[in-house]
């Protein structure tokens, strides 16, 4: 089996690994930037015999001077010991063991050191033949912890004994010539697990980072590892990479990167190279919407966001389906909805929860023409009015007329006292439809039949 040789090429010892230590008084990170919760374990692992540093985006960001998401620590104790120290324990993970501290609703992650696979006698580690880590639960030393870390600036620890910052791979060097570098050779370690390729990006996008050229060479070529994830976790990293502030830049960056295209394949065939298809239009206008709410601190709604992603191309099958089934517009639409997002959730697993909203946005974009009689009054009081209104003034800055004059109607019509709300409805016209919208609802049996002929 190859299996071994693929051990040998992960477990080399990595040129790029050497420890420099930064003393106290050679760095910027205080203790009061650090969380309670945080420094409360620290302390206790360390009162209690074991190592205990602060490690990942915790101390990057704050040797950046930046508001670290969230404190994450390394210890040498191990997930059974960890639990020993605290009541307020969990352990956690299927992938990795971890411990989880709970301190309310601010959870405080604990990992054990990761060391090297072949040094485990029982090894509790699997490889598939492309290289990838599929399970991972072997304990080392910190050196061999550090060496497994993505990114340079990835890996450096903040050692709650002396205060003094482990750098085991030139982070501090990356962080100051703003570089995003993986440990080690980049194609293994995408091969090993191919989010490293996402991380990248993302770390580039958020911190404004360049990514070294090493690192980002291979990737164009293995954004096709992607299709080896489960979807669960592409899901996840996919929040992390459109709703985390900086979303439109991040897409952009995926993009160029082919990796955008293995997340959205079926957003990837409207790409153009003018980048000007409605569909482009769209994540532009949605991502940059989102980014905004963000900084301003208001909350972002997945579903909201993959409805937009998806309703160009949505769309576009639509279309298809009524030119070549001869499906009515609204029954065509919703097959269509069900083909597109049964394969977005293959790719991206998002939740049903969220299907569900998704589908009742865009339902609401086949009914928002529909305003005579009491229609228009009924539909304001839907759960979901505001977010298929909101979804209307995007399609109309993108396609301006009818859709364009809709949405203003419906603004007017929402902030308008009674008098002129009925005015407005009144002003629609007669029975039809009350606009310009070739939509009509097909009675149920006949749509049956329709279906029944594909
Ligand atoms: P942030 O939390 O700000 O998004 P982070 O760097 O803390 O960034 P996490 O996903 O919280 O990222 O992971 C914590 C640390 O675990 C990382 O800094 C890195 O050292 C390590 N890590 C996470 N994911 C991987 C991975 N796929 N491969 C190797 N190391 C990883
Ligand atoms: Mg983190």
């Amino acid at each position: 089996m190859n299996k071994n040789e693929n051990h040998q090429i992960i477990h080399q010892s990595y040129e790029d690994i050497s420890l420099q230590i930064h003393t106290r008084d050679e760095h910027t990170i205080s203790r009061k930037q650090i969380s309670d919760n945080a420094l409360k374990v620290l302390y206790r692992l360390n009162g209690a015999g074991y190592d205990a540093y602060l490690v990942g985006g915790g101390v990057r960001d704050l040797l950046l001077k930046q508001q670290p998401k969230d404190f994450d620590i390394a210890t040498n104790a191990t997930p059974e010991q960890i639990k020993k120290l605290f009541r307020n324990c969990r352990l956690i993970g299927r992938r990795f063991r971890l411990a989880h501290i709970m301190f309310g609703r601010d959870i405080i992650e604990v990992a054990t050191f990761r060391g090297h696979h072949q040094e485990a006698e029982k090894n509790i580690s699997q490889q598939s033949k492309d290289g990838m880590l599929l399970r991972d639960n072997v304990y080392g030393s910190i050196d061999e912890d550090a060496e497994r870390r993505d990114f340079t600036i990835n890996a450096m620890y903040y050692n709650i004994s002396d205060y003094a910052v482990h750098d085991y791979a030139g982070g501090v060097e990356d962080l100051e010539e703003r570089l995003i570098r993986l440990i080690g050779d980049p194609e293994t370690r995408y091969r090993e697990d191919p989010v490293r390729m996402l991380r990248a990006i993302r770390f580039a996008a958020k911190l404004d980072f360049d990514i070294e050229e090493e690192t980002g060479e291979p990737i164009e070529h293995l954004a096709p590892l992607l299709v080896d994830i489960p979807a669960a976790r592409l899901y996840e990293e996919s929040l992390k990479l459109l709703q985390a502030g900086h979303g439109l830049e991040t897409y952009h960056l995926l993009r160029e990167y082919n990796l955008f295209q293995q997340l959205f394949p079926v957003i990837a065939p409207y790409f153009t190279s003018e980048y000007d298809s409605h569909t482009e239009q769209m994540l532009d206008l949605v991502l940059d919407a989102t980014d905004i709410r963000i900084d301003e601190g208001k909350r972002v709604n997945p579903a909201f966001m993959f409805a937009a992603l998806l309703w160009y191309p949505m769309m576009g099958l639509t279309k298809q389906l009524m030119d070549s089934v001869g499906l009515s517009d609204y029954d065509a639409m919703m097959e269509a909805s069900n083909i597109i997002i049964e394969q977005q959730i293959k790719s991206t697993a998002i939740p049903r929860r969220h299907t569900a909203t998704i589908r009742e946005i865009w339902q609401l974009q086949f009914r928002l023409p529909r305003r005579t009689g009491k229609r228009a009054y009924r539909l304001m009081e839907l759960n979901k009015f505001r977010a298929g209104f909101d979804f209307l003034e995007m399609r109309a800055q993108i396609e301006g007329k009818e859709i364009e004059e809709l949405a203003k109607w419906w603004g007017t019509f929402q902030t308008a006292g009674r008098n002129m709300r009925q005015a407005m409805v009144n002003d629609l016209g007669g029975a039809g439809s009350g606009s310009k919208s070739n939509y009509r609802r097909k009675r149920p049996a006949k749509s049956k039949a329709a279906k029944g002929n594909k």
